[in-house]
């Protein structure tokens, strides 16, 4: 019987991981210029601690989350819970008061998968811990953008501030009675979520409740002067370093944790999942997990399968340099056996090198190094062990030489 992946768990294949790699490398090389340090995390983690940080009423935590019941485990849903753990648990904010950390990996969430959404998923995820500074909010989105715009995407950054504790409980009176007075009319979630987490109610997706909402008091009406100032900041930094954005005074974020600055970078390529990345600040998480008071922090992540995505469809194409210095076609058990030790010796001195073990003849192992796109073959049959040496033909120029069979010579030769 044939058993298949589980529904929204996919298999990233050879020819798609070079996408992958491009991403990730072009990304880790932008997060160094920015001076982060990676760190390496668990894919499992107490179901308190997601609990406790992403919050009770969201969409994660209520009904998203991968938990072993009996053992009070989860698998990740997000990064931003086991990072900051981490940086807790290991007193991070000791050797240095801000940490600048990203981490790269999978996430899982139980929802319904379609293109750009998956059970499994990745995210590239990046927090700056210990500042407060809206210049570091600004720094994060130009960093992002500077990303996109190096991988060739484009993306819009929609910015929002939820404002804080001091400010937002008189915002969500004024919400409450606005959305009360429209009740009736909203979906089944957003009935439920109005008593809960109302702000939520600003961010269904559900164009008849966007159309209810569209009139609702903005927070940023209401903000402390505090959190003006910090939004003013986070705004005047984008300006300075030249990132373009908009104000969407509904963007909520769907994480309880979230404080002043929020952000998203949609694109209009994916349908309906149209972001790519997303993030906010949390000023007072790390103390709420037992961290350092007032210890505030920022963060955001990129969905890799969407990033992915769009560069496919864009057509983005990859100069594919062949990775193969060598195809070695030994002929007969002689040959075979001098190959498979040269082979291994040429490996040693760190060159990239192939042979058949399958007896094939002399025409298929040539299809085989065309189709591997090998840059020399060699072939070595009972004249060539005779002879010492061996024909060696480069594949782009056609031309043929004759090279001793000695590791050391054929080193050199396939790299000239
Ligand atoms: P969405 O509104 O699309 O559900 P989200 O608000 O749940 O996104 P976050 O939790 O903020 O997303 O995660 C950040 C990024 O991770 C998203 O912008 C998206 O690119 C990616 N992402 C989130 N969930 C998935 C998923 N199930 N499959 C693939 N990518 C995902
Ligand atoms: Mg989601």
């Amino acid at each position: 019987m044939k058993i298949q992946a589980l529904k929204g768990f996919k298999d990233i294949l050879p020819g798609e991981v070079e996408l992958w790699k491009y991403v990730e490398d072009t990304a880790r090389d932008v997060f160094q210029r920015f001076n982060f340090s990676e760190i390496r995390l668990p894919i499992l983690e107490k179901t308190e601690l997601f609990a406790r940080s992403i919050g009770e009423a969201t969409d994660i935590v209520e009904k998203e989350m991968y938990t072993f019941v009996d053992k009070q485990v989860t698998m990740r849903p997000e990064a931003t819970a086991s990072l900051l753990r981490a940086y807790i648990e290991h007193g991070l904010y000791v050797q240095k008061p801000v940490q600048r950390l990203f981490t790269i990996g999978p996430m899982f969430r139980h929802e319904r998968p379609q293109k750009g959404r998956l059970r499994q998923f990745h995210q590239m995820d990046i927090e700056i811990l210990g500042s407060g500074n809206p210049l570091v909010d600004a720094e994060l989105m130009a960093m992002a953008a500077m990303l996109f715009s190096e991988l060739g995407i484009s993306v819009s950054l929609e910015l929002n501030s939820l404002g804080c504790p001091q400010c937002r409980p008189a915002y969500r009176v004024q919400l409450l009675s606005f959305i009360k007075d429209r009740l009736d009319a909203l979906c089944e979630d957003c009935k439920r979520r109005s008593s809960t987490n109302p702000m939520r109610v600003l961010d269904c997706k559900k164009s008849n409740c966007r159309e209810q909402v569209e009139q609702a008091p903005s927070i940023l009406e209401h903000l402390c002067d505090d959190c003006k100032t910090h939004f003013t900041g986070v705004q005047s930094g984008l300006q300075q370093l030249n990132v373009d954005y908009s104000l969407n005074k509904f963007m909520v974020r769907g994480l309880d944790y979230y404080c002043r600055t929020t952000f998203e970078f949609t694109t209009t390529d994916l349908g309906s999942q149209s972001a790519v990345c997303a993030g906010g600040r949390y000023d007072g998480l790390i103390e709420k997990l037992g961290g350092p008071k007032k210890g505030p922090g920022i963060g955001f992540a990129i969905g890799i399968e969407r990033l992915v995505l769009l560069l496919l469809q864009q057509e983005k194409v990859f100069a594919e340099g062949s990775d193969l210095d060598l195809f070695v076609i030994g002929l007969g058990e002689k040959g075979e056996q001098l190959s498979y030790g040269l082979v291994h010796e040429m490996r040693k001195q760190r060159r990239s090198v192939a042979m058949d073990h399958e007896g094939r003849s002399l025409k298929s192992q040539m299809k085989q190094a065309n189709k591997a796109d090998a840059k020399y073959v060699l072939i070595i049959g009972d004249n060539e062990i005779e002879r010492g040496k061996g024909v060696l033909k480069n594949m782009v120029t056609q031309q043929q030489q004759d090279v001793k069979l000695e590791s050391s010579a054929l080193v050199e030769a396939v790299s000239s």
